[in-house]
């Protein structure tokens, strides 16, 4: 006999205390971090924590150069400046991703121009791109989403014959791997997120890694005030080149991330079989359509992301309605479940009353000349159906073990049991989601 559920006012399967909240601290982080504090170095671009990070995630990824920052979104704007987006120039992002690989080109006076998604990864779809291509058209920026990573081949291909610059957003996807080779460092600068609910984390912070000398010093600039340091006294000269920024790291989180790092591989890992055996188990619940992970990739998993299909279950309704009906039910059942992006960002306010640097500009540049930008969300149909339909599964995050995923299973089985009696709850006021201490957010 199907057990009553919880929002109908049965018994829950899951508590908040069956979850473990991420970061996973450990003896390397309280040595570092109390190293730091020993040593009474806290700051400095040269400082002992920020330059081992730089040496070892340079050493990590494989990249020639790494230089840390002060966020993921310093990293990308860091990029952007050190290939020369400027003012009017158009900067192609996915429809789907976090609003800071859009705003960094306005941040440069550049236009972003959305491309749709592809439906199986969540990740830019190389085969809209061109369309997108203008002669104003200086870079792309594609997002390894969620740890996926997107289809950089036919983006560099792409971008190779517009002689574009690739800049990668790999905020959410530390040791994530295309084709053996590591994101963040196939295009011309990546950018990494350090912050408290990313892969590798440092509380706040983010790194930004090139191959190129020029992108090296121009990013070091744009990182602090556009002022360099005396190659021979290492004192700032006080003589600032460009227009730069105060995105410095600090010694404390740096210190964590190291601390991190060391573990990375090995938390990956854990997120890699936790998220395997999700995807095992919910592929055999029809209308469940689990992440998926292309071929010859390594998927690192800073989220899952899980589709539904009401279709597929036999349940008459939209399947943003369906989605909305599943997500209370299992929240109701202690399953922790909820969106992140909730629409795609050209149809965000910024966007949709193109708000930049007071109201119009940068957009102004290229519309003087009669040329339009259009955020309709009805070009981003792709992007729309994944944000009607999809949820996180939250707590498959190590320290979380194959335990607590199986109950995250049985709760899902009894949700999709009784989908009837979900359905008739779809508009309760019930607010599904994660609470900030899940990943370290006070
Ligand atoms: C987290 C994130 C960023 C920004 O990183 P911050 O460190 O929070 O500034 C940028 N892009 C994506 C895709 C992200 O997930």
């Amino acid at each position: 006999m199907p057990s009553k559920l919880a929002i109908a006012g049965g018994k829950p399967v899951l508590k908040r205390a069956d979850y473990k909240n991420w970061p996973v601290i450990t003896d390397d982080d309280r040595k570092l971090v109390n190293q730091v504090l020993d040593s009474g170095v806290v700051a400095g671009g040269t400082a002992p924590q920020v330059v081992a990070l730089e040496k070892e995630w340079a050493e990590f990824t494989g990249s020639k150069y790494c230089l840390t920052t002060c966020s993921g979104t310093a990293a990308l704007h860091m990029a952007l400046a050190a290939v020369d987006v400027g003012p009017g120039d158009e900067v192609i992002v996915p429809a789907y991703t976090f609003l800071a690989t859009a705003s960094c080109a306005l941040h440069q006076m550049a236009i972003p121009v959305f491309v749709d998604v592809e439906p199986k990864t969540f990740t830019i779809d190389p085969a809209k791109i061109e369309a997108a291509i203008t002669e104003r058209t200086k870079a792309i920026i594609p997002v390894h989403i969620q740890g996926c990573p997107a289809d950089m081949d036919p983006i560099l291909d792409i971008a190779k014959k517009h002689n574009l610059y690739v800049i990668e957003d790999a905020c959410q996807a530390h040791g994530a791997q295309y084709k053996g080779r590591m994101c963040g460092t196939m295009g011309h600068a990546g950018a990494f997120s350090l912050n408290n609910l990313k892969n590798l984390c440092g509380g706040e912070g983010g790194l930004y890694v090139t191959n190129d000398t020029d992108f090296l010093k121009k990013g070091d600039l744009v990182r602090y005030f556009g002022d360099e340091a005396d190659e021979k006294t290492l004192r700032q000269k006080y003589n600032a080149s460009i227009l730069g920024y105060m995105y410095r790291n600090q010694e404390l989180p740096a210190a964590l991330a190291r601390g991190q790092l060391k573990h990375l591989d090995e938390l990956n890992g854990i997120r890699i079989r936790n998220a395997e055996f999700l995807t095992t188990e919910l592929s055999k619940i029809p209308g469940v359509i689990p992440p998926c992970c292309p071929p010859d990739c390594k998927h690192v998993y800073w989220f899952y992301a899980t589709r539904f299909d009401p279709k597929a279950t036999g349940i008459d309704t939209e399947p943003r309605r369906f989605r909305i009906a599943v997500e209370k039910a299992l929240h109701m059942e202690g399953v922790m479940v909820g969106q992140w992006q909730v629409m795609p960002v050209p149809a965000q306010d910024i966007f949709q009353s193109k708000i930049g640097y007071g109201k119009g500009y940068p957009w102004t540049i290229n519309e003087a000349q009669g040329i339009s930008y259009d955020y309709n969300p009805d070009n981003f149909l792709v992007a729309r159906m994944l944000c009607d339909t999809y949820t996180n599964i939250h707590g498959f995050t190590p320290p979380n073990g194959l335990d607590l995923l199986e109950r995250i299973i049985e709760g899902f089985h009894k949700v999709f049991d009784n989908l009837d009696e979900a359905m008739e709850h779809a508009d309760d006021d019930i607010t599904p989601g994660f609470d900030g201490a899940m990943y370290g957010v006070g």
